[in-house]
């Protein structure tokens, strides 16, 4: 016996075969407006002007005390403050850096291996921010330590420099900026420069 649908049954599951395929269609569109990367390719900004980031003290170096390495992350954070976002400490987290997830970590691993510290972001693709966490690779601050390097001096830049991406800033040619990617070269800077601010009052008008 064969059934044979009615013209109704016919129209019913054609109207729900469409709404799949329309739902799985907006699923994309709306994965396609969103990027997730690190460093690199940075035209993101902050909607509302205002960064809200936690803090992760897990793998911290042990030659820094718990409030000393918060309150040198801040200072560092901080030194954006005349850029016109607003970059707001909202407290401790378990959440790790370098995974999106929702938060806005600041914190540390030890599995660092070219660079001492780095900037992971997800993006709409008109470059409204989602999120952004900047890793600190503890190991990589030891070798400093190790071999002479001032580790709090070269963890200050670094943190500016990955809050400098933070806030949709690209690389500097010019080497007197925190944006250089030879910060490490020159440890009497002060940064930012005033063209890093500048350039970030830029894309914050
Ligand atoms: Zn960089």
């Amino acid at each position: 016996m064969v059934l044979v649908p009615s013209r109704q049954a016919v129209i019913r599951i054609w109207c729900q075969v469409s709404l799949i395929f329309l739902l799985i269609f907006l699923a994309g569109v709306s994965y396609a407006q969103t990027a997730i990367g690190g460093e690199g390719n940075f035209n993101l900004y902050w909607p509302d002007r205002t960064y809200l980031w936690h803090y992760n003290p897990a793998n911290k170096p042990e030659w820094l005390g718990e409030e000393e390495a918060l309150k040198l992350v801040q200072d560092a954070v901080a030194g954006w403050g005349d850029c016109g976002v607003n970059l707001i400490y909202s407290g401790l987290t378990d959440t790790p850096p370098g995974s999106i997830d929702g938060v806005n970590v600041i914190g540390w691993k030890l599995d660092g291996k070219k660079y001492s510290a780095w900037t992971t972001w997800a993006a709409h693709r008109d470059g409204r921010a989602i999120e952004a966490d900047v890793t600190l690779y503890t190991n990589i601050f030891n070798q400093y330590l190790g071999t002479g390097i001032d580790a709090r001096l070269e963890l200050n830049k670094s943190i500016i420099h990955e809050v400098g991406h933070v806030l949709g800033l690209s690389h500097s040619d010019r080497p007197e900026d925190a944006m250089s990617v030879k910060i490490r070269t020159r440890p009497e800077w002060q940064l930012p420069s005033d063209n890093d601010i500048s350039r970030c009052r830029t894309r914050y008008p």
